[in-house]
């Protein structure tokens, strides 16, 4: 008698095999039989004929570091078929910890991942752990819809062992090395996934400093990952320098060029063997410099790198609306109405054409906090118009660039500023923009199937759990089937090149080698996909973090069934409340 049998479906292996019809036994949550099972007794069966039968999705590039910590559904993530997520990624998280260091870390996390500092101060246990190890034992504790990984964040470790010292960009002595490199020795034993770091300068504290370690030389950065063998392995995960372009916000240019960092890579990777995985898009300074750094990586690979550049698959993209981020929400006039009125009366006020004119006319007035995203983000918004699109329910992801806010202004001989401003006061205020900050310079998704199909990429870069104010990419999975299997008019991808990419791929760089793939033995992580009927939601804002903070969850609907170490997480896309989900201490070869 099998526990649950999902039947007659579609079977999408995540080896990349063609799709083959059969069934699937499960028991203990893990696949116990795949082939033609019929009258096989089971406790409970799924009639799976018709759709895709997938694994889970794997998401290696996510920030919920501080949500698993209150929240046990990850929704936005298990809603789009996500079953395992890894995080601790771009240098940040929230171990090891001094006890005195909560505030600092909380000023980075609100800083880089733009997550309410008021919510990780309500929401997060501080206390319960101190070293990277003990996190990991609390978050055993925890019960979750999906498996979480973490990885070993270094502004985090750089500020635990250099104290003051590492927020002033200060060099690390030997001695802070050994001792980092203890740190990461022990916690890659205890299970962490691997080690991540960011070098670029738009990542920057709330209050305005450079991220600790964005500039750590490459002999850290080599013990590292020495130290990474030394306790078993793990992925080394990078921002690099200039993988965002030159910063018009920081005040410093960046460190190295990314054919730099790469190079650099190269030699860190063949020295230690560990997998290097790293930020790559489409930036607006350098439109085609992702293809010489496809190039440079392939060539670094051919003489003995482990090289992985985690490409996204459709435009990075930063949600605006009034009620959030947009190109006016830090001109005084907004500033001072937005303190004092509901949003409806806010919204009536503006329709004013004396406020009107005021805010057009008017300079961002900066925050008391630099280097958070409340400063930054208008700026942001205010300068991308050529790449911000109206955000309507179907929207596809793939628009025409005379879509875009500038080309329809232009087209009726409106200032684009003054036409985005009407259009936020739309729906009541409650009008989406979506501004493609990389990925979309080319005005379609052509540079992200080059990216896909490239042989050393990875698919990454939702990241998840942060930014939850204006960003929703961990819907891209249900994203990638709608538009690269189902819908885009021409160059679609086969449906068993991204579910392999969205599952065995990750699995196996970060060492979860139990999952991401239907095979006998594997674990049971799976999803029964209505492809016909799977559609992406258009973003919709909550006030349901601690503290009442804002984020933004992105829904789907087609998923008919998933399935987390053998127990049904969502049928119908809708909850059952099972949490089988746990911390995956990863086994590192
Ligand atoms: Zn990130």
């Amino acid at each position: 008698m099998f526990d649950l049998v999902i039947r007659g479906g579609t079977i999408v292996d995540g080896a990349g095999a063609a799709p083959f019809t059969g069934d699937i036994a499960i028991t203990d949550g893990a696949i116990v039989e795949i082939g033609v099972l019929t009258g096989a007794a089971a406790k409970n069966v799924l009639d799976a004929d018709g759709a895709l039968v997938t694994p889970g999705w794997v998401d290696a590039h996510t920030h919920y570091d501080g949500q698993v910590s209150w929240d046990d559904t990850l929704e936005s993530s298990i809603a789009n078929g996500t079953t395992s997520v890894v995080m601790g990624n771009c240098g940040v998280g929230f171990a090891p910890v001094a006890v005195d260091a909560t505030d600092t870390l909380i000023d980075f996390m609100e800083g880089v991942e733009d997550i309410p500092g008021t919510a990780l101060y309500e929401g997060v246990p501080w206390g319960q752990w101190e070293s990277f190890p003990s996190y990991l034992d609390y978050l055993d504790t925890r019960r979750f819809s999906v498996d979480v990984a973490a990885q070993v964040p270094h502004a985090p470790l750089r500020l635990y062992v250099m104290g003051e010292r590492a927020l002033h960009d200060g060099d690390s002595t030997p001695d802070d090395v050994t001792k980092m490199a203890q740190i990461v020795t022990e916690s890659i034993k205890a299970g962490a996934a691997g080690f991540s770091t960011s070098r670029i300068t738009f990542h920057r504290t709330a209050s305005g400093q450079t991220l600790p370690g964005t500039y750590a030389p490459e002999q850290e950065l080599l013990a590292l990952a020495k130290a990474m063998v030394d306790g078993g392995g793990g992925v080394f995960q990078a921002v690099p320098a200039s993988s965002a372009g030159n910063s018009m916000y920081s005040p410093k240019p960046e460190q190295a060029s990314m054919l730099e960092e790469v190079a650099m890579f190269g030699r860190l990777s063949r020295a230690t063997g560990v997998p290097f995985n790293f930020i790559l898009a489409q930036i607006r300074d350098n439109p085609n410099g992702w293809r010489e750094v496809l190039a440079a990586s392939a060539q670094e690979n051919s003489t003995g790198a482990k090289l992985f550049p985690m490409i996204g698959s459709r435009g990075i993209s930063g949600i605006t609306t009034l009620r959030t981020y947009h190109a006016f929400s830090r001109r005084p006039t907004f500033v001072a109405l937005q303190q004092k009125l509901s949003h409806s009366e806010l919204v009536a006020a503006m329709r004013g054409p004396e406020v009107k004119a005021a805010i057009l006319a008017e300079a961002d007035a900066p925050t008391d906090k630099p280097g958070s995203m409340d400063n930054v983000q208008p700026a942001v918004f205010a300068a991308a118009l050529e790449r911000t699109f109206p955000f309507y329910a179907g929207f596809n992801y793939e628009p025409p660039v005379s879509d875009s806010f500038l080309a329809r202004a232009q087209s009726v001989g409106r200032d684009p500023l003054e036409f985005m401003y009407d259009f936020l006061l739309e729906e009541d205020g409650n009008a989406l923009g979506v501004r493609f900050s990389g990925n979309y310079w080319d005005g379609s998704l052509d540079a992200c199937r080059e990216m896909m199909l490239d042989a050393n990429t990875v698919w990454g870069l939702s990241d998840a759990g942060a930014h939850v104010k204006y960003v929703c990419d961990m819907s891209t999975p249900t994203f990638n089937l709608v538009h690269w299997v189902r819908d885009r008019s021409h160059d679609r991808l086969p449906v068993e090149f991204i579910v392999q990419k969205m599952t065995s791929r990750n699995a196996h760089l970060y060492g979860l080698n139990d999952r991401g793939t239907l095979q006998v033995g594997k674990r049971a992580d799976v999803n029964v996909i209505d492809l016909d009927n799977l559609a992406v939601h258009k973003p919709v804002l909550c006030f349901d973090l601690p503290a009442g903070g804002e984020r933004f969850h992105q829904a789907a609907t087609g998923y008919l069934a998933t399935v987390v170490n053998g127990e049904l997480v969502r049928q119908h896309d809708t909850d059952t409340g099972a949490r089988p989900g746990r911390l995956a201490r990863t086994v590192h070869n």
